[in-house]
C-alpha cells in the first residue's frame, strides 16, 4: 500500500564555508514511512545535531533531499502540481518550538486561528468561523470564552502553544509534525500540551510525529521511536522496548542521562564518557559513534554498521548484534506494528 508520506533513502548534505567546501551530512540514508490508516505517535529523538529537525523540515516540504526522495501519496514532493501542494499544506500541519514567534502582538490570538479558516475557506460566515475556532480550542482543553479576544502576552506559554495545536486541528490534518513543542514551555505546562497531541491522535485519528531531544516525554507520548545520531539511525522500534532495554550504546547513553525519579535507579551509573573509545574511526564510513563507544571493535572503525533486527519490534545499527538478521533500511516500517 502507498504510504501517505515517505522518506526513501534520504541524504541531506549542507555546504558552508569558503567556496562551500565544508560539507555537513545532516541526514544519512534515512528511510521512513508514515501511514495514516493506522494513526500512531512516532518520536524522532536525538541530541542537537542529530538531524531530527532536518528530517522534520523535509517531511514538511521545506527542504529537498540531496539524494533519495520524499514522497507524498507515492509522488515525489518536487513534482506536485498546485492542487496537490494545496492538499499537502492542508493535510500536513506543523507545531513549532516557539509559539510566541507566530503571534502578532498587535492582534488578539483569534488572528492565528482566522488565517487558516480564510485561506482554506473553511467557513461561510463569521458565525461558522467562530464555531470552528471554539470547537478546536475546546478539543485542546482551552476555554474559548477565556481565550478568544485576548492578546498573546495575556496568555501563558502553554496556552499559546495549545492554540497552535488547535490551529493545526482546524484543518483536519492527517499528520501533525511537532518539533520540540514543549521545550520552551514551563515544565508544569508540558503535560497539558503533550496530552492535547495524544488526544488528537486518539480522538481524531491524526498521526503525530513528535521531534524531541527529551526521551522522557517521548516515552510518555509515543508508540514508536527512532533515535538518530549525527544524521544516522541508531535504533528504532517500540518505545517501551527501546527506552527500557536500549540495544544501541548511544541509546543507552541517552537513557542513562534521564533523571529517573526512581531512587533505586542510579542516574549516570552507565554513563559513556565522550572520546574514551579504544577505536578511533579510520574510515569516513565508520560507525559514527565509534569515537565515543566503549564497546567499539576494529570493524566499527572500518565500515558503517547495518541495521540489525534484534527483536520483532526493534532494530539497532550496531555490530554488537551481528548475530541478528539485517533489516534493509527501506523496510524499517516492519518494526512499527
Ligand atoms: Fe559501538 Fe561498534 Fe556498535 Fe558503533 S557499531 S555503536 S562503535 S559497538
Amino acid at each position: 500500500m502507498t504510504a501517505f508520506l515517505e522518506l526513501r533513502n534520504v541524504t541531506k548534505v549542507f555546504s558552508s564555508g569558503i567556496l562551500r567546501k565544508k560539507r555537513t551530512v545532516a541526514l544519512d540514508n534515512l528511510s521512513l514511512k508514515i501511514d495514516t490508516d493506522r494513526p500512531m505517535v512516532k518520536a524522532i529523538a536525538g541530541e542537537s545535531g542529530s538531524g531530527k529537525t532536518t528530517l522534520g523540515m523535509m517531511l514538511m516540504g521545506f527542504l529537498s533531499p540531496t539524494s533519495g526522495s520524499v514522497l507524498y501519496n507515492g509522488k515525489d514532493m518536487r513534482s506536485l502540481n498546485r492542487d496537490e501542494q494545496r492538499a499537502f499544506r492542508r493535510e500536513v500541519q506543523a507545531v513549532f518550538q516557539d509559539p510566541f514567534s507566530v503571534y502578532n502582538p498587535f492582534y488578539p490570538v483569534d488572528h492565528v486561528l482566522e488565517m487558516p479558516i480564510e485561506k482554506f475557506k473553511l467557513a461561510k460566515s463569521r458565525r461558522e468561523a467562530r464555531a470552528l475556532m471554539e470547537e478546536a480550542l475546546s478539543a485542546v482543553g482551552l476555554q474559548p470564552a477565556e481565550t478568544l479576544g485576548r492578546f498573546p502576552h495575556q496568555l501563558s506559554g502553554g496556552q499559546r502553544q495549545r492554540i497552535m495545536v488547535a490551529r493545526a486541528l482546524l484543518l483536519k490534518p492527517r499528520l501533525i509534525i511537532a518539533d520540540e513543542p514543549v521545550s520552551m514551555v514551563d515544565a508544569s505546562l508540558r503535560a497539558t500540551i503533550l496530552e492535547s497531541l495524544r488526544k488528537l491522535n486518539r480522538d481524531f485519528g491524526i498521526s503525530i510525529l513528535y521531534i524531541t531531544h527529551d526521551l522522557t516525554t517521548a516515552y510518555h507520548v509515543s508508540n514508536h521511536i527512532l533515535v538518530l545520531y549525527r544524521g544516522s539511525l541508531a535504533e528504532a522500534g517500540d518505545v517501551e522496548h527501546v527506552i527500557k532495554q536500549p540495544k544501541h550504546p548511544y541509546t543507552q547513553l541517552l537513557v542513562d542521562s534521564i533523571p529517573w525519579p526512581d531512587l533505586e535507579h542510579s542516574w549516570g551509573k552507565n554513563r559513556i564518557p565522550s572520546g574514551k573509545s579504544a577505536v578511533q574511526p579510520v574510515s569516513a564510513t565508520a560507525c559514527k559513534f565509534a569515537d565515543r563507544c566503549p564497546h567499539a571493535m576494529p570493524v566499527c572503525g572500518q565500515q558503517p554498521p547495518p541495521l540489525y533486527r534484534v527483536d520483532p519490534t526493534r532494530a539497532a545499527a550496531c555490530f554488537l548484534h551481528q548475530e541478528a538478521a539485517v533489516l534493509p533500511r527501506e523496510e524499517i516500517n516492519a518494526l512499527f506494528v
